[in-house]
């Protein structure tokens, strides 16, 4: 089992390892880019993603590359006002747009990789082409490091996130080309119910224990397991401990999230008997509303 920290600042990295996390399994690199009108150069984001990793003491940090966009608002890449940010140019959309940015993100994390343990995540992916693109430009950031005689680790583990159901219903080619993966449930709640995570309005109806946001979840962790790939969530549900019975009823192994929530989690694996879970979880994923689901899961917790 893998307790890790979902981190948005280099020194988090001290509070995760205090926290009892294994790793870091998320660092959000867009701090590094918000509240300020210029962009962060190759050396700035290297010193950031090289303290976490150092801070981790050989612990894996996952980091993962700019998600702007959406309700991650970055001042010094706004162009024109998109009338659905959500579906727009957002993370791997807009790096992919804007090649010479992504690079340099890439080579400050591949610099990084050489002072501990990093691994790359890559978010928002729903094109096969999208991955291919991703890697070839990892590829091009590594060759650029080789000339400059940059020392970086070859082997880093290259991930991708699940937060769109495009990329869950294709879990099998993400674990083709894709060292690991992780759920972003924030995400995959948003688009698979078609609710805006940041509207006030719709929030009642952004239900994590929606039958169809579980049946991605669940589909996604077969896959990633049957290819012997790695597989984590590292949305809000991973910190939720009314949820890590359901996650472990589905053969989830690997759990990130905001180090506060780590000691409760525990608590709940420590008290889970995994083996007696896994097939009452698959009848609960055959129920009709979230409601439902609910209600299996109490009593599923409560006569464990
Ligand atoms: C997610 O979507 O679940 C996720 C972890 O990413 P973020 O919350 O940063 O969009
Ligand atoms: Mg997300």
């Amino acid at each position: 089992m893998q307790l890790q920290a979902n981190i948005e600042r280099p020194e988090e990295a001290a509070r995760a390892l205090a926290a009892g996390a294994s790793g870091v399994g998320l660092f959000r690199t867009e701090f590094l880019f918000m509240n300020r009108r210029d962009l962060p150069g190759e050396d700035e984001q290297f010193e950031a993603y090289r303290e976490a990793v150092a801070g981790m003491d050989g612990r894996p940090v996952t980091i993962r590359t700019l998600d702007v966009g959406a309700d991650k608002s970055v001042p010094a890449l706004r162009g024109s006002t998109p009338q659905n940010p959500a579906l727009g140019q957002r993370a791997i959309r807009y790096c992919l747009a804007e090649p010479e940015v992504f690079l340099e993100q890439l080579r400050a994390i591949l610099r990084a990789s050489a002072f501990g343990s990093a691994r790359l995540l890559l978010p928002m992916l729903a094109h096969s082409h999208e991955i291919d693109q991703a890697l070839r430009l990892v590829e091009l950031a590594r060759e650029q490091l080789r000339k400059r005689g940059q020392s970086f680790d070859a082997a880093i583990a290259i991930g991708g996130m699940v937060e769109v159901p495009a990329a869950a219903l294709t879990a099998g080619l993400f674990v083709r080309k894709l060292d690991f993966l992780s759920i972003g449930t924030n995400d995959l709640i948003q688009y698979t119910l078609a609710i805006d995570r940041s509207d006030h309005d719709v929030a009642s109806l952004y239900e994590p224990f929606h039958p169809a946001v579980l049946r991605l979840i669940g589909m996604t962790i077969r896959t990633a397991r049957k290819a012997g790939k790695p597989v984590a969530v590292c949305g809000e549900m991973a910190g939720d401990w009314a949820a890590t019975h359901l996650l472990l009823g589905m053969g989830l192994t690997e759990f990130s999230m905001h180090p506060a929530s780590l000691l409760r989690v525990k608590q709940e694996i420590l008290r889970a008997d995994t083996s007696r879970l896994a097939p009452r979880v698959t009848r609960l994923l055959a129920a009709d509303d979230p409601l439902q689901v609910r209600a299996l899961l109490a009593r599923l917790v409560e006569d464990h």
